[in-house]
């Protein structure tokens, strides 16, 4: 039987989000329903409310989320209901050329559920980033459920789903930090300090945080950065090569999404280093860059999209690390709320005064 709870709607482009009444199929094949727990509030959140991601409304909005597997549709035989999970946005098909070519990390065509959540009367619902889960349940692919340790915080599990792995993954699998690199990253938002925090893991020597509030550079330290800069007040470029025997760093990771940052993140990089783009632009956007130094410096410009994870390699291992108290996602989680208080969350997130809200249920 289908079930009515409780979700975080967005009707109109830039308009208020409300809760609604949501109603939840039971699980087709491939299919399962899940009690949510915790889900973060993200900026792909707010971006869909302000029409930035697609005009597909009403979209259920929500998906850095992790709970407990309710029910599963026919054939499915992973997850099964009781395991703990965090939800992903990279449920892989297997049969894709990138899948074919064993590189499942990118793969082409991922799945998400086939049937669709409703509002009560009838409306189908965009589930963001095919997931939805400011909701009490919600409807995903099978292979949407990561299962993890059940002793982790469901708060700060959930955040794994999105912009803490992006930033971890941009780190540690875009970038390929390892023992004894330099490295500085540009924003320390809730990306940026994951970031910062994958490079500590993968065990860089100097991590260089930049950014323009002095706050989000305490955070900064907080997670790992070893130097701070304030960029409004000194040139990021000239503290980070001064910091770095003059050579610039290994790996450089923009995660704002701001042309001018990605530039200082260019010319911030020893030769043959790596620029690490996690920050998402806006479409309007373009670069020049001196195409010299392109090929001189020679290294790699990458692009990071949901930094590169496989979430079934990536988020039991990091779940565990985060167990063992070597990676603290608790430490990203600035408050927790309830579904009402979602709409306010977006707000103190423009003001930058907090890394996550967290939707707890
Ligand atoms: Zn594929
Ligand atoms: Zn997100």
């Amino acid at each position: 039987m289908p079930q009515t709870v409780r979700g975080v709607v967005s009707r109109a482009k830039g308009e208020p989000v409300s809760i609604a009444e949501v109603v939840i199929p039971d699980p087709g094949p491939g299919e399962a329903v899940v009690d949510i727990q915790a889900c973060g509030v993200c900026h792909t959140d707010l971006h869909y409310r302000e029409g930035g991601i697609s005009d597909e409304f009403p979209f259920l909005l929500g998906h850095e989320a992790a709970g407990v597997v309710a029910a599963v549709g026919p054939g499915v035989t992973d997850p099964a209901p009781g395991d703990f999970v965090i939800l992903n946005w990279r449920a892989v098909c297997g049969g894709c050329r990138s899948c074919l070519r064993g590189r499942p990390h990118i793969c082409f065509s991922t799945h998400n559920a086939s049937q669709k959540m409703t509002l009560a009367d009838g409306t189908e619902l965009s589930p963001a980033l095919g997931i939805g889960a400011f909701a009490d349940k919600t409807l995903v692919a099978a292979g949407q459920c990561t299962k993890v340790d059940p002793e982790a915080s469901p708060a700060a599990a959930g955040l794994l789903g999105c912009g803490v792995m992006a930033g971890i993954g941009a780190a540690i699998n875009t970038g390929g930090v390892g023992r004894g690199d330099s490295v500085a990253v540009f924003g320390c938002g809730g990306v940026g300090d994951a970031a910062i925090a994958g490079s500590r893991l993968a065990g860089a020597s100097t991590i260089i945080a930049v950014d323009i509030d002095d706050r989000k550079l305490e955070w900064a330290k907080g997670f790992g950065a070893t130097h701070t800069v304030n960029s409004a007040e000194n040139d990021p470029v000239a503290f980070i090569k001064e910091h770095t025997g003059g050579n610039g760093v290994d790996v450089a990771i923009e995660a704002i999404g701001l042309p001018d940052v990605y530039r200082q993140a260019f010319e911030a990089r020893d030769l043959a280093g790596t620029v690490v783009l996690v920050g998402v632009p806006r479409p309007d956007m373009t670069i020049e860059l001196p195409y010299l130094e392109v090929f001189g410096r020679g290294g790699a410009l990458k692009s990071s999209w949901y930094g590169d994870c496989l979430p079934s390699r990536d988020f039991p291992m990091l779940i565990d690390l985060y167990r063992q108290g070597r990676l603290d996602l608790d430490g990203f989680v600035s408050e927790t709320i309830g579904l009402d208080g979602v709409e306010e969350a977006f707000h103190k997130m423009e003001r930058g005064e907090v890394l996550r809200s967290v939707v707890v249920l």
